[in-house]
């Protein structure tokens, strides 16, 4: 097989030849660098060279090179499943930014080049090295270091796909009635419950996570001994207190009971998070911080649950599935929340690319003149949709009920109702997006009506509610109405109910009902959904737990 190609597409000669030269000096080793001056006949090339079975790793295209659009990156993309796109430009063509922003938010195009782009080992290796690692992340072929047969649908299947993906366990699932998922179970006379886990010569039946992750010789037992903080949950907020409590001398333990990320791991680009101007892969940024942490003496012990929380004596005892305890000093509560998911055939294939969990408002002013669409009828999807209609041409809301006033503020109503550009569907169901690469239609279900429509749409937002993970705590510590934890100032002082706060001085800045118990992150009552907030909230709290460590 020959080497995958990287594509240069440019209708000015110098450019095409000088942007050529440099890539083959870097990359000519393991890509064929290929060019072409006329989007159409790259385009042909591109097809041609897919439709033989070679690898097209890559497109580089002048964004006013004629005939170059979004359009013409969608199609590449259509050709080719997979390739990655950049998009090249004059680095003070102001025109060209709303183009490129748009692109960007509506998942049409990937990353975009600066040219000139000066000393090409500053800005455009990079640049094109990061493409080139991640398109080879998918695209490239290997080994698998598990293999999982089970019910194709079962959650517990999707669940381990998900978890193995997140992880980056290199994973091969086989359905438990196809003709290789029965071979294997028969090669290994396993006649045990499903999903069956493989690894090697090993077989387990229906493990837990903590089991899979001991199988493939994970960390899954505390050193042990007394911990000056634990962290519960490994997503932005317990990533970042991991970083700065370690790096302040804390002997820091992180549990996380999925993959380290959390929701912002679940996110194939976060592009409002500060420094990483072309954005940054939620997982990329998970390794990254955990690289970081664990550089900095921090321990993790991944797919491993807490369960409960108890006070001995002055430490507190975190117990975690598998009749674990661990001792700390003192505890961070960043168990995030989860979105609740829509079950909508070929809605999860096109997050990201058009469909957004959230409110995701960085995303409106990409959003210009297109059609939006949001599903929801509580207060964030009404706020969304105000926001919204400021940059769309229209945006509609999708609600089950037959009014918005029993589930949404009045004062959001009236605001929508005087809103010329958001038009509301009562009654209606979402049934099926449709979009190869990008989201194009919606399929809608009128219940009263009992028609269903297809339209065009751009952008879903879904904004079904979401829940803070706090189950597991939710008796002993003050929340809100919803389960969201209260901290600092909000803890009430003088609770006629218990819990109440039980000392003289006032909590810490991000300390909760419990003394020596913190909380940070999406957890934590009104916190701002973000990155950065919850990256924030993480440092703010080690220096809580330092101050709380350290009293007199
Ligand atoms: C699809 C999507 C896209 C997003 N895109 C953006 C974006 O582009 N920009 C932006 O700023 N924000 C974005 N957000 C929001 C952002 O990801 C969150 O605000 C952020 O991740 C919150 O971080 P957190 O650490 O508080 O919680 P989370 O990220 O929710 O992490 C909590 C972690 O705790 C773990 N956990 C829960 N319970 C337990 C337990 N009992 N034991 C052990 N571990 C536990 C969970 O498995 C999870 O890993 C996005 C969110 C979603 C869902």
């Amino acid at each position: 097989m020959p080497e995958p190609i990287l594509f240069v597409v440019d209708d000015d000669a110098a450019t095409l030849q000088s942007l050529a030269e440099v890539l083959e000096r870097r990359f000519g080793a393991d890509y064929r660098i290929l060019t072409d001056a006329s989007p159409a006949s790259a385009l042909a090339r591109i097809g041609e060279a897919c439709e033989r079975s070679e690898k097209v790793a890559l497109v580089v295209a002048d964004v006013w090179t004629a005939g170059t659009s979004p359009d013409w990156f969608v199609r590449a993309r259509e050709l080719c499943p997979g390739v990655g796109r950049c998009v090249l430009v004059g680095w003070a063509d102001a025109r060209a930014y709303p183009i490129i922003r748009r692109a960007l938010a509506l998942g049409q195009a990937e990353t975009y080049l600066l040219k000139p782009w000066g000393h090409p080992e500053e800005r455009l290796y990079p640049v094109v090295s990061e493409m080139l690692a991640s398109w080879a992340r998918t695209a490239l072929p290997q080994p698998a270091i598990l293999r999982i047969v089970g019910e194709r649908w079962s959650p517990r299947f999707v669940e381990l796909r998900d978890l193995a993906a997140r992880n980056s366990v290199a994973s091969e699932f086989l359905a438990h009635d196809s003709a290789e998922g029965q071979r294997l179970l028969r090669d290994l006379g396993h006649r045990g419950r499903l999903p069956a886990v493989i690894f090697g010569d090993q077989v387990l039946s229906d493990p837990t996570n903590a089991e899979i992750a001991e199988m493939l010789g994970g960390h899954i037992e505390p050193d042990g001994g007394l911990y000056d903080l634990v962290i519960v949950g490994a997503g932005p907020a317990g990533l970042s207190a991991a970083v700065y409590g370690a790096s302040d001398g804390l002997r820091t333990l992180v549990i996380e009971s999925k993959a380290p990320g959390g929701q912002a791991g679940t996110t194939s680009m976060i592009r409002n998070y500060l420094g990483f101007p072309r954005g940054i892969s939620g997982a990329d940024l998970a390794l990254r911080a955990q690289e970081q942490a664990n550089a900095l003496g921090a321990e993790f012990l991944i797919m491993r649950e807490v369960t409960s929380l108890a006070l001995q004596g002055d430490e507190w005892s975190v117990a975690l599935t598998g009749n674990t305890a661990v001792r700390a000093r003192a505890v961070l509560v960043a168990t995030g929340v989860t979105y609740n998911r829509l079950e909508v055939d070929g809605l999860d294939a096109l997050v990201g690319k058009g469909v957004f969990y959230g409110p995701a408002t960085m995303e409106a002013p990409a959003l210009a003149g297109q059609e939006v669409f949001l599903v929801g009828a509580g207060n964030s999807a009404g706020q969304a949709a105000v926001h919204l209609a400021r940059y769309a041409a229209t945006v509609t809301l999708l609600a089950r009920g037959a009014s918005l006033g029993s589930s949404m503020s009045d004062y959001l109503v009236k605001q929508i109702g005087r809103t010329d550009n958001i038009r509301i569907r009562f009654n209606t169901a979402l049934v099926r997006v449709h979009g190869q690469n990008h989201l194009e239609a919606l399929e809608v279900r009128d219940k009263a009506k009992e028609t269903t429509d297809r339209l065009r749409a751009s952008a879903l937002f879904v904004l079904i509610g979401a829940g803070p993970h706090t189950a597991w705590l939710a008796k002993m510590v003050q929340h809100d109405a919803q389960g969201y934890v209260l901290t600092g100032p909000n803890v009430i002082r003088d609770a006629r109910a218990e819990p109440s706060w039980p000392l003289s001085r006032a909590p810490f800045p991000l300390e909760t009902s419990l003394p020596g118990v913190f909380a940070a992150g999406d957890v934590r009552h009104r916190a701002t959904r973000r990155v950065s907030a919850a990256v924030a909230d993480g440092a703010i709290a080690v220096r809580s737990i330092w101050d709380y460590l350290n009293q007199e």
